[in-house]
Formats: C-alpha cells, sequence, structure tokens
C-alpha cells in the first residue's frame, strides 16, 4: 500500500482560502499569500497532519480541530467493531466497487506513478482491497479525520489541490454526506488531470445514516447529471431492491425506538432477501437500488438536460445492447466520445 507523505505532494497543495501555493517553515505550514489568514498563522495540525479547510464555509468548527478532537468518528469499542462485521455480512461486499477498481487500475497502468485522489478516504471502502494493494498507484487519501489511509485532512467543498494534479479520483460513500454535492465534483473536475478518471459511488435507498451529516440521495439519473461534465465508462447500482429492503427493516426496527445494535440483531435473520437481487429484474433494481455507481472521464462537453431524460431509458437497456448502440446511433451520455447527440 502505498500512501504518499505530504513531503512528496508539497508541490500540488494549495490553500483552501485562496488557493495560493504553501510553504514549509520552521513552525509549520502556512500559505504564502500574506494577506490570507493561513499566511499568517500556520494550518493546525492533528496526527501530523495538517487541516487544510476554510472554516468560513466548512460546516465543521475551527474549535473542534484546535481542541484535538475530531468530528464524526468516534473510535469504536469492542461491540462497535463486531456490530459493524455483522452488518458488512447482512448487506455483502460492494462487488461493483471491487470490479470498477481493477477497471481503474488497469486503465491507469500506462501511467508511471499514478496518482490516485481518495476523498473520504479515512477508512478503506467496501471492495477496495485490490486498490490500496496496487503497486503502481500512489494514493492520496483525504477526510475530515486523519487516519494512516489520509495525507491530509480538508473538505471535499474546496480541494486543496492545483488543477490538474491527480490521474483519478475515487470517492465512495462520500457525497450523501457532503452540504452541496455539486460543488465537491466540480472541484474533481479541477483537480484531474485532462484525462483523469473518476470512480464515484452514492446511497440511494438508505435511510439516514451519520447523524446530522447526512444530506442527499441519488437515483442513476441524478448521480449522471451530478457528473454531467464526464464521458461515461460505466455506471449501475450497487445491491438492489433486496438489499434496500433490508436497509428498510433494519430502520423499521429502529423506528420502536430500539437502538442499532438490537436492530441488527433483529435483521439478521432476514440476510437471505438480499440473494433476491441476484435475480429480481434488472430494471426493478435500478429503480430500487441501494446505490449507485459511476466510472467516469473528464470531459470538456457537459450533458444536456434532454439527454438526462433519454438516459433513463437507455440504462434499462440490457448491457450489451448498450455497448453496441455506443457505435452508430450514440447514446447520449454513454459514449466516451464527449460529443453527444441530442434526443430531441
Ligand atoms: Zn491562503
Amino acid at each position: 500500500m502505498t500512501v504518499m507523505k505530504l513531503s512528496e505532494i508539497q508541490n500540488l497543495l494549495r490553500c483552501p482560502c485562496c488557493q495560493d501555493s504553501l510553504e514549509q517553515r520552521e513552525n509549520g505550514l502556512f500559505c504564502v499569500s500574506s494577506g490570507c489568514e493561513y499566511g499568517q498563522k500556520p494550518f493546525t495540525l492533528i496526527s501530523g497532519q495538517p487541516v487544510l479547510v476554510d472554516f468560513r464555509t466548512s460546516v465543521f468548527k475551527r474549535s473542534t480541530y484546535e481542541g484535538g478532537a475530531v468530528p464524526i468518528v468516534r473510535p469504536l469499542g469492542l461491540p462497535g467493531r463486531i456490530l459493524d462485521r455483522f452488518r458488512e455480512n447482512l448487506y455483502g461486499e460492494n462487488r461493483p466497487a471491487e470490479a470498477k477498481a481493477a477497471d481503474l487500475i488497469g486503465r491507469l497502468a500506462h501511467k508511471p506513478n499514478a496518482k490516485v485522489l481518495v476523498v473520504g478516504g479515512g477508512t478503506a471502502g467496501s471492495g477496495t482491497r485490490e486498490l490500496y494493494a496496487a503497486a503502481s498507484l500512489n494514493i492520496v487519501g483525504l477526510d475530515v479525520f486523519p487516519t494512516e489511509l489520509t495525507t491530509l485532512v480538508a473538505d471535499g467543498h474546496q480541494l486543496p489541490f492545483a488543477a490538474g494534479s491527480f490521474d483519478a479520483v475515487w470517492i465512495q460513500a462520500v457525497l450523501e454526506h457532503v452540504l452541496d454535492p455539486q460543488l465537491v465534483v466540480q472541484e474533481i473536475h479541477r483537480v484531474l488531470a485532462d484525462d483523469g478518471l473518476v470512480y464515484a459511488d452514492t446511497p440511494f435507498m438508505q435511510q439516514v445514516h451519520g447523524g446530522a451529516f447526512d444530506f442527499h440521495r441519488f437515483s442513476l439519473n441524478g448521480h449522471r447529471w451530478l457528473f454531467r461534465n464526464f464521458s461515461q465508462i460505466d455506471a449501475g447500482t450497487v445491491g438492489g431492491a433486496g438489499t434496500s429492503l433490508l436497509w428498510s427493516l433494519r430502520y423499521f426496527f429502529r423506528s420502536f425506538g430500539w437502538g442499532n445494535k438490537i436492530s441488527t440483531l433483529l435483521t439478521m435473520p432476514f440476510f437471505w432477501i438480499r440473494f433476491f437481487d441476484r435475480v429480481t429484474s434488472r430494471t426493478g433494481n435500478s429503480d430500487a437500488a441501494n446505490g449507485v455507481y459511476f466510472l467516469g472521464r473528464k470531459s470538456q462537453v457537459a450533458m444536456t438536460p434532454k439527454e438526462i431524460v433519454q438516459y433513463y431509458w437507455d440504462m434499462r437497456e440490457a448491457p450489451a445492447k448498450r455497448a453496441s448502440s455506443g457505435g452508430s446511433a450514440p447514446v447520449p451520455g454513454l459514449a466516451t466520445n464527449p460529443s453527444m447527440t441530442g434526443a430531441e
């Protein structure tokens, strides 16, 4: 596993407040602009990682970090860790993420020392084992709390990097937790190289998790529209109607006032419901998917509002038919060629 050190990406770093360069001085990491607040005092360090956050606009408070605490994540005790393992088994491994990680590694194989930014990389996402194990990739992890998988602490709304810094961005189960997902995707677009790749997977039919820090859900269409400035390589669903039903069941139990532990245990006997995802209809599952994923390439041509309507119908076709229709009659939003035909 190669998670990059801060010193290795020093030249890529930019101030989250004024986008100017950063410099390491004797008493800490500063912004080079004397007019910027971070030009006067250094970025706060937590576990040796700088907190590159513009607190004027972030949902997070400066005092939280300066007090040495970190938001959201509390270390799990043994019962919590066992419960987490239970839940993993209940919902199953994220197979699309596993497959797309392999796909991404293959697509970056021709680039020596390809740099991959993992937004929300404080914990390794389900299905990312191969991504972290790939010797050919240099991973830069960021999250709102530091871990051994992160290089720095930042807020996705202001990615503290120069334009074109990365060959790929991986963002898994994060966009529901940001206040303005469109802004985050715009930032991803900015920090990617011209032919840069993005993989995102985001919940659709999931109940509120993460408490106060849970803001959005996306259908397959909504997610595609979020990434409208990218050409699509692949997209689809993560877990079908069965997995979504398990989520509903767990939250049904929670609605009686029972805690998460008891509700998870009560849901366990119904784990078999998710196996129906393998045999139920593709189209039915996409309307009731537990999550959605998108793998795409940075583009300078955006999808149009009319194309996104057609996209819904195109995505309901069998994958083989979709692929073949990309030839003579380009399918809006599906073609890897960014010049798309209108669907008027
Ligand atoms: Zn600055």
